[in-house]
């Protein structure tokens, strides 16, 4: 289908992106335009106006930033994927997004965009919620953190405000010679679109051969991602032996969603599955 017609804006700097976006009535910025073209193509969204990120230098990298690895938004999944500082310091935002879709949707889709998008059904929430990052989000009065607990409020719905671009990134440090947790992202793909029908990311630390703490985040399962609270309670202290009745908390009260793949019943089970063998995995790669 034929998108409805709108403006085009292709601004230089960031200052020129967030003016345009705070002056014009029913305005859309455009990253890798994965998700918000297709939308425009069903005509589910119709915006007035779009904003291109594209040609912004200074919107994608990956780099050192004390005790935490910070990520620009337009920095594509499979450079996310591909990024060695990640994999040796912080790997589970490389692990999740080498899950992400296929190689094109990889060298197009952007951190920034899929964040801000919000699909249920996407990776990189669980990987952001398990790993406590903080969203960077820039408007024309400045900078705001949103920690990422905060940042999922609903369907396909943000903490982020109209007149705000989320920039960056922030997720700490989780391997390597400072941190010492395990991690581990587990999905049940979708056979047609790659999504996650349910995808569970944990980070585990150990103490004496006991879980000290758990965090889990789970996407897929409700209207948006969310940290498995009850399991993480659960295991707390406790021997590794703990986790399969643990997992078992890990739809808790959320309504999951049902469609004409999964029904609500089967996520909440699929959850329950994913969650034990994220746990797990991320139990094993502490160990070592
Ligand atoms: C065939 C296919 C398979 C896919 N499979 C998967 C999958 O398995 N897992 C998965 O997680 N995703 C999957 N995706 C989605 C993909 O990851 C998209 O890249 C992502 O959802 C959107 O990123 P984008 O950069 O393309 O954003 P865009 O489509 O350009 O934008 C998406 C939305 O975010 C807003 N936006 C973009 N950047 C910013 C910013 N910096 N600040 C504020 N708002 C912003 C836009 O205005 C728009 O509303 C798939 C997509 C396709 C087409």
């Amino acid at each position: 289908m034929i998108p409805a017609a709108f403006e085009y804006e292709s601004p230089r700097t960031l200052g020129e992106a967030l003016a345009l976006l705070a002056s014009r009535a029913d305005a859309k910025l455009l990253a890798g335009g994965h998700s918000l073209l297709p939308a425009m193509k069903l005509r589910v969204a119709a915006p007035a106006t779009l904003i291109d990120l594209g040609r912004i230098s200074g919107l994608s990298y990956i780099r050192n930033a004390g005790q935490q690895i910070a990520i620009g938004a337009m920095t594509t999944h499979a450079e996310i994927a591909g990024c060695d500082l990640l994999h040796a310091a912080s790997p589970l935002l490389a692990e999740t997004a080498a899950h992400i879709g296929d190689v094109q949707v990889r060298n197009r889709g952007t951190i920034g965009g899929s964040l801000a998008h919000a699909d249920p059904a996407a990776d990189y929430p669980a990987a952001i919620l398990a790993l406590d990052a903080e969203m960077v989000a820039m408007s024309e009065r400045g900078e705001r953190i949103i920690p990422a607990r905060k940042f999922f409020t609903g369907l396909m719905t943000t903490a982020l405000r109209p007149n705000e671009i989320l920039t960056e990134i922030r997720v700490p440090r989780t391997g390597g010679t400072t941190g010492g947790a395990g991690t581990a992202y587990k999905k049940f793909h979708h056979p047609a679109s790659g999504f996650a029908v349910v995808g569970v990311a944990a980070v585990v630390k150990l103490r004496r051969g006991n879980i000290e703490s758990a965090a889990i985040g789970i996407t897929g399962v409700g209207v948006h991602a969310y940290r498995a609270a009850a399991v993480e309670a659960a295991l707390r202290g406790k021997p590794l032996s703990a986790i399969a009745n643990a997992a078992e908390k890990a739809a808790g009260k959320v309504e999951a969603l049902g469609d004409s793949y999964a029904s609500a019943e089967y996520r909440r089970h699929l959850a329950q599955v994913f969650t034990r063998r994220a746990l797990q995995a991320a139990a094993k790669a502490a160990g070592k």
